[in-house]
């Protein structure tokens, strides 16, 4: 669960996440070119707060290789697994082939996990039952997440009356590029090269 907002308990200063969806790409185009989703994995996030930005982002939430494992097998045993996809209402076979490409990423995976605004490690997550982080102008103030209620969305998708800007990350977080515009045609995405602005050593 990743809210959409999170708030100073004291002075009420919200803080929001500038994107809650991203994805890896397992493919080996340049980005500016077209990209299929076969190659898109989405990356499973959890709310953090950067100590080196000083704010709130999305974090890589990478559980150890063992339960991408017991998931696997569960898939293939045909039960619902949460993590790392949910899959209520997805098709069983599909499912399988999913998690199959997360298990083989998973073992490849080598970097810790990342906080996806500048790639560091220097991050806390902030979907804990304590609060842990201070709000840095305030006393008393803690920084603690709020699930707004919004409808159900039912448009054209996500890159079709404007660019989804849709993060692409490779395979150890760091970030690639977006994907832009939807090719229904061709079940794929344009893309935009996006870089770190500070690189960040491994
Ligand atoms: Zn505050
Ligand atoms: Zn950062």
């Amino acid at each position: 669960m990743f809210p959409n907002e999170f708030r100073c308990s004291s002075c009420q200063t919200t803080f929001r996440a500038p994107f809650r969806e991203a994805y890896y790409y397992l493919g080996s185009v340049a980005m500016g070119q077209q990209v299929e989703d076969s190659q898109l994995l989405e990356i499973p996030l959890r709310p953090a707060w950067c100590k080196d930005c000083a704010c709130l982002c999305a974090a890589e939430d990478i559980l150890p290789l063992r339960d991408f494992e017991n998931a696997y097998g569960a898939a293939r045993a045909g039960k619902e697994i949460d993590y790392p996809l949910h899959s209520a209402f997805m098709d069983s076979e599909q499912v399988v082939s999913e998690v199959g490409h997360y298990l083989r990423w998973r073992m490849a995976r080598r970097h810790a996990p990342r906080v996806l605004c500048c790639g560091g490690t220097n991050f806390q997550y902030l979907d804990v039952a304590q609060p842990l982080i201070k709000h840095a102008e305030c006393d008393f103030g803690f920084i603690e997440g709020e699930t707004l209620h919004i409808g159900p969305y039912c448009g054209p998708g996500p890159g079709v009356l404007s660019a989804a800007n849709i993060r692409l990350y490779d395979s150890e977080g760091g970030l690639l590029g977006q994907l832009t515009w939807r090719r229904k045609e061709t079940n794929g995405w344009d893309t935009e090269k996006l870089s770190y602005l500070t690189p960040t050593e491994d």
